[in-house]
């Protein structure tokens, strides 16, 4: 290619308007949300990077497909292109549509789980953390050295600790009943794990008779990443390097609210016959009949499509290349993040960031506040609050005390990066004023979706001195 400017590979059709607040508005919103970016009014932020779930534009493609959505209760048309979708892209036998990803990791854990068993991924997402421990299991978190060291670059920092994993297969005959790789691992950072690491980690899963789980809700970032990264993969396409992944597992969990741009949806896909039998009763019991899982017929159908458009290159060259010009903007200036960036998200290093912040008083949470109250910026902490309360009840700082800016899919245009960067790169300027925050009130179970805090000290800022 001549030109070297990656552009958006898309024109837009519709718009929503975004509505920009004064300060004194965001300073009041937050003290209605009880300190917490989850209970903001999604109006009152001007550009919300919470989550990149579920937030996605969906293509006209995608569009027309709903209008196509077959609503029977039964053996809907739709489903057979879902499922068709869902067996070209992972080649699993069995396909079990769900309303969203915890949906499938619920049904998993009570098939397959029970009090006191470990279940070793290279880092659990917070959902699927919690419905291991719901049903008294343990969720074990395995990745690499280097994926805990946020300033270090390397080019898979999302592998599964491999020794390890080995390590705990051995100790633990009879007791680990499944292993889980999350690809892109989310809470470490979206970075990437390698084809040579899950085939490694799916042999060792095999020599124990262990089955092995792909929690695959950025299955086509992953493949992105491995056709960039990994020797051997340059001249593949997405599709081909998603199978291969897949093909190394025993099934997979899947929220298609990622890399299935779609609104709403997910999915449980697996080999296994009579496994599939057991969840199917599961998924009778709260999501509904097994060809439509929860979802509308119109969602089916927008799966469907969207499954298959995320493994377009135009899309993913554009997408991780959007993420990485943040990435640079903000190393640029200083600002310290997880390196490499990852697919979905930039995660700020609110410990390098805030050192003068102890962990009890939620460095990131701290941050993400402020950057609410500077710049109308939703992101979501992921950091002490999220992870710190253990199941019996106390408290542990986590790994890492990190804020992750996530990007939906097809949403954002260059203009609003830069726009971030800037309100960044501002709020970087401040850091040596900003302060902790504490819990007034919390739930036991996921609290960071409902929590309410306060500032610890009066205020978010400290007073600039001598004004
Ligand atoms: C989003 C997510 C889930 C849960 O999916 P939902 O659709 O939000 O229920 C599980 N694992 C990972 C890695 C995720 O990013």
């Amino acid at each position: 290619m001549v030109f070297k400017t990656i552009i958006e590979p898309f024109r837009i059709k519709a718009v929503e308007p975004i509505r920009r607040t004064t300060r004194a508005e965001r300073e009041a919103a937050l003290q209605a949300a009880g300190y917490n970016l989850f209970a903001l009014k999604a109006e009152d932020v001007l550009i919300d990077l919470l989550t990149d779930s579920g937030t996605g534009a969906m293509s006209s493609e995608q569009w027309a497909g709903m209008m196509r959505g077959d609503e029977s209760y039964a053996g809907a048309r739709s489903f057979y292109r879902f499922e068709a979708a869902v067996k070209e892209i992972t080649g699993f036998a069995h396909v079990i549509p769900t309303h969203q990803g915890r949906a499938a990791e619920r049904i998993l854990a009570a098939v397959l789980l029970k009090p006191g068993d470990i279940v070793p991924n290279n880092t659990h997402f917070d959902t699927t953390r919690a419905n291991i421990e719901a049903v008294g299991a343990i969720a074990l978190d395995l990745p690499i050295a280097e994926g805990r060291q946020p300033g270090l670059l390397h080019p898979f920092k999302g592998n599964i600790d491999l020794a390890a994993l080995a390590r705990t297969l051995e100790e633990n005959p009879g007791q680990v009943p499944l292993v889980i790789v999350t690809v892109t691992n989310n809470s470490g950072g979206g970075q990437p794990v390698s084809m040579a690491n899950l085939r490694a980690a799916s042999a060792l899963c095999r020599r124990h008779g262990v089955p092995l789980f792909l929690d695959s809700c950025r299955y086509a970032e992953n493949a992105y990443f491995i056709k960039l990264r990994e020797e051997g993969y340059a001249a593949k396409t997405p599709l081909e390097i998603a199978r291969e992944l897949f093909s190394y597992a025993d099934g997979a969990t899947m929220s298609a609210k990622k890399d299935g741009l779609a609104n709403i949806g997910g999915f449980l896909a697996l080999n296994d016959e009579a496994l599939a039998q057991q969840a199917k009763v599961q998924l009778i019991l709260t999501e509904g009949f097994p060809t439509y899982g929860g979802l509308a017929g119109y969602d089916l159908e927008a799966l469907a499509v969207g499954l298959k458009e995320a493994l377009d290159e135009d899309y993913l060259r554009y997408r991780l290349r959007s993420v990485e010009y943040l990435g640079e903007k903000l190393t640029a200036a200083g600002v310290p993040i997880v390196q490499p960036p990852g697919g979905h998200a930039i995660y700020l290093d609110a410990q390098a960031m805030l050192p003068h912040i102890p962990p009890h008083e939620y460095p990131a949470w701290a941050l993400s506040l402020v950057l609410y109250l500077a710049g109308g910026v939703r992101s979501v902490e992921i950091g002490s609050v999220m992870f710190g309360l253990q199941p019996d009840g106390s408290e542990q700082p986590a790994a890492m005390e990190l804020v992750r800016l996530a990007f939906p899919r097809r949403v954002y245009t260059q203009s609003h990066v830069d726009y971030l960067a800037e309100v960044l790169i501002y709020v970087h300027s401040l850091r040596e004023r900003i302060r902790g925050v504490h819990i007034i009130e919390a739930p036991a179970v996921l609290r960071h979706f409902s929590a309410r805090l306060a500032p610890a000290h009066g205020s978010l800022l400290a007073e600039v001195q001598g004004t």
